[in-house]
């Protein structure tokens, strides 16, 4: 078994895979030293947690037999059934797991790659040197500064990071620089998760702070400034998160199915439609309805894809799985608001379960504290 990835979906397939059947050889192929978290990530920028609080190695997957290979994989050959190596190695694979998360259509932003190459706008979609880079522009710029953060249009990972991220970065505004401006622009018509308790959440935290528009997308970039359709807006801090795709190996390899940027799978296994043998996972798929790109959702994608593997490499019938969401997002130091849902098969795909799942009543510090309690145990049960 080979699983490109260490991420939410790859690290939990390859750890499960082998306490449900250690005779199994895992091989994970991971580009970095060590798994940074996306989820917490946002509490950074506030300064309310730091880089190395949500960084975790891979010595815990070690520990469950996994051979961990840092490299990076550059190519896929489903004929021949193996991966090939940056460093020119192949190796070879009986069933290939495949959770390389996402890349950005920088393109549809003009402008962007010669002002990013230049460090004036981030997009910090990806926890590691983006967030650190980010956490030092928002500490540098003056009071009265403007932080524009753009938003693009969904399907992207994270429903809710966004607005989570403006509210952390008011919260910092609020108590270190508070004649300073969060400014949203969204791609999409209105706020595309939990919008009601953000939106109460700003009116009653960050009046005059949080400035949010909706059918606000982002064009271009330049150094200081970004345009929509409409108009140009100086920003003195910008954080444009493109639009996003499938990760590179999954395009590269023909793992791609749908408007040329997602995976759609059997959901019953997490196995490809386009190549067989190969199950792809986490933000690369096609989401099934209802469904949102997250860690919890890549990490429940990884337990289908381990039990359908361990069934059919012991020549049994995979069973599909109900799975489940929760994405918990901070909008102050302390409080947080969560949404909900579960997902079930119903004999063609996954489809949410009506009435199981919803949204907090309001935000609260106990829900900011199940928020901390969940992104430890999704670390544990992934990497430890
Ligand atoms: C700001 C922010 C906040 C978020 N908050 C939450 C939250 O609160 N709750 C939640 O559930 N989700 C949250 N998410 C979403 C969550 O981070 C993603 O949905 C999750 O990381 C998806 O897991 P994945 O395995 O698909 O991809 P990833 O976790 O991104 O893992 C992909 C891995 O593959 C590696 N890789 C890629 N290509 C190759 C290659 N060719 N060779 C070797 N390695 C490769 C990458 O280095 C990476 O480690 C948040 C995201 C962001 C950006």
């Amino acid at each position: 078994m080979v699983v490109i990835g260490g991420g939410y979906g790859g690290a939990t397939a390859a750890k499960y895979i082998r306490m449900w059947d250690p005779s199994i050889e895992v091989v994970l192929v991971e580009r970095d030293a060590s798994f940074v978290s996306c989820p917490i990530s946002n509490l950074v920028l506030a300064g309310y947690s730091s880089m190395e609080e949500i960084s975790r190695g891979y010595d815990g997957l070690r520990r469950h037999g996994v051979t961990v290979v840092r490299d990076e994989v550059t190519a896929i050959d489903t004929a021949r059934k193996s991966v090939k190596l940056a460093n020119g190695a192949d190796i070879a694979y009986e069933r290939l797991i495949v959770s390389p998360g996402v890349d950005f259509e920088f393109s549809e932003v003009e402008g962007y790659e010669s002002v990013m190459q230049a460090g004036a706008v981030l997009h910090a979609w990806k926890a590691g040197p983006q967030t650190v880079a980010l956490r030092r522009q928002l500490e540098q710029m003056s009071d009265g500064g403007v932080y524009v953060l753009s938003v693009p249009m969904a399907p992207y990972r994270c429903p809710p990071g966004p607005y989570e991220r403006a509210s952390m970065v008011a919260a910092y505004f609020k108590q270190a620089k508070p004649r300073s401006k969060v400014l949203v622009l969204d791609a999409n018509a209105d706020v595309t998760s939990k919008a009601g308790l953000f939106k109460r959440a700003w009116s009653d935290l960050y009046p005059g702070i949080l400035e949010y528009r909706g059918s606000a997308k982002v064009v271009g970039v330049e150094r200081g400034a970004v345009r929509t359709d409409f108009e140009t807006i100086r920003g003195d801090v910008l954080n444009v998160v493109p639009p996003h795709r499938a990760g590179d190996i999954a395009m590269k390899s023909g793992l791609i199915t749908t408007n040329n940027r997602w995976c759609d799978v059997d959901w019953r296994t997490m196995e490809s439609k386009a190549a067989k043998g190969v199950h792809v996972l986490g933000d690369a798929t096609l989401s099934a309805s209802g469904m949102p790109k997250s860690g919890s959702m890549a990490n429940n994608h990884a337990k289908i894809a381990a039990a359908a593997v361990v069934e059919l490499l012991n020549g049994r019938a995979p069973q599909p799985m109900k799975i489940i969401n929760t994405c918990y997002s901070f909008v102050s130091q302390k409080e947080a608001i969560r949404v909900s849902s579960v997902h079930e098969w119903d004999g063609t795909t996954l489809q949410p379960v009506k009435g199981a799942g919803g949204v907090s009543a309001a935000r609260s510090e106990a829900e900011g504290t199940y928020a901390w309690n969940w992104a430890r145990t999704i670390w544990a049960d992934s990497l430890a």
